[in-house]
């Protein structure tokens, strides 16, 4: 079996409402569509969702594609998918979306030749995964409105975007959990919004006054490596490294110099499915647990987050939710949402259609 054709197609899509966190505002999301055609009639679809926090756009992918991909896929074998992501990352420096959308195009031949969905052939360890939902930042009541209209929903996992204004994440995050009640699991995310001083004090007041959160992610800036490393010492609330964790090095890094609590694996962080594997087997012999997020991205590309995330034990979060967020994305098929719970498809593949 080989590529006979490799293309990208790039995609605007549209929020249903702008999005903001703590260092940034958005209204669109920008995904590259990846399409691999094999000469077996089997079409491997990935997508890639550049973002500043992988130094990508949707031009540096396209154009890096054009130049230093395309030409090295055609002719090769797709279901040799460690040979091939080797050749990629020896040709090419940085680009993590991008190498995660050609990844999981792979992962999606391989799974429509086996005749398996993804999580299946990675292992299977469950058929689905809990989900927080996020509400981001706006004034308290609007905050609080969107965590009622989630948890009607059905969901039972919210996560909450903070790291602006401690006292304003106070009021909101007690106010979500006097509307939601108690058995609705809350998750803060400052997204590198805080210093040492106020995430501690957020969270002390927080847990003090019984808002019960289950983790905390970024409180404090990416490159203030020991700065993180303090409030994880000092909180009595788990830290997670979202921004701080970007390549499989700094996961590694992370793990060995017990930074934080958990990490956060986005494949379009890492690169895909393969390196987020093997970050997930070392962080799992560390006993740190990962949680698989997702950027603002396409059900293309967050689909593969879900068959990460239920292949394996140690993914013990999701927060896989970013598909929810668009009027007008191109793939049909792909996870279902109930009950809190994300499902992938058991369609063989990544299970998506593609209309672009
Ligand atoms: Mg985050």
């Amino acid at each position: 079996m080989h590529i006979t054709a490799a293309t990208a197609i790039p995609v605007e899509l549209h929020l249903k409402e702008p999005f903001a966190i703590a260092n940034e505002t958005v209204e669109t999301a920008v995904n590259v569509f990846l399409k691999l055609e094999t000469d077996q009639g089997i079409i491997g679809w990935g997508c890639a969702t550049p973002d500043t926090v992988t130094s990508e756009t949707q031009e540096s992918v396209t154009s890096v594609f054009h130049h230093a991909l395309k030409e090295l896929l055609v002719g090769k074998d797709p279901t040799c998918i460690h040979l091939l992501t080797d050749m990629i990352e020896e040709n090419v420096k940085g680009n993590p979306s991008l190498k995660a959308g050609i990844n999981m195009a792979l992962y999606d031949i391989l799974g429509k030749v086996a005749g398996m969905p993804v999580y299946r052939l990675l292992g299977g360890y469950k058929d689905k995964i809990e989900t927080s939902v996020t509400i981001g930042l706006n004034p308290v009541d609007v905050m609080v409105e969107k965590a009622k209209g989630f948890v009607s929903q059905g969901f039972t996992c919210l996560k909450v975007k903070c790291g602006m204004d401690p006292d304003q994440d106070i009021e909101a995050v007690l106010g979500i959990r006097s509307a939601v009640g108690p058995n609705v699991k809350i998750r803060m995310d400052a997204n590198e919004g805080y210093t040492l001083e106020k995430a501690l004090r957020v969270i002390q007041t927080l847990e003090n006054l019984g808002a019960d959160i289950e983790l905390l992610e970024q409180p404090t800036p990416a490159k203030y490596l020991y700065a993180l490393k303090e409030v994880t010492a000092q909180c009595p609330v788990p830290i997670m490294a979202d921004e701080t964790a970007l390549t499989l090095r700094d996961s590694l890094k992370l793990v060995k110099m017990e930074i934080a609590d958990m990490i956060n694996i986005k494949l379009m962080k890492i690169g895909g499915i393969t390196n987020a594997i093997k970050a997930n087997i070392f962080a799992e012999l560390a006993e740190i647990p990962v949680m698989a997020g997702c950027m603002n991205e396409s059900m293309g590309a967050m689909i593969a987050g879900v068959h990460f995330a239920c292949a394996f034990k140690n993914v013990k979060y999701a927060d896989l939710d970013s598909a929810l967020d668009f009027n007008d994305d191109v793939v049909k098929g792909g996870a279902l949402y109930k009950d809190g719970f994300v499902i992938p498809p058991e369609k063989p593949g990544l299970g998506i259609e593609v209309d672009v």
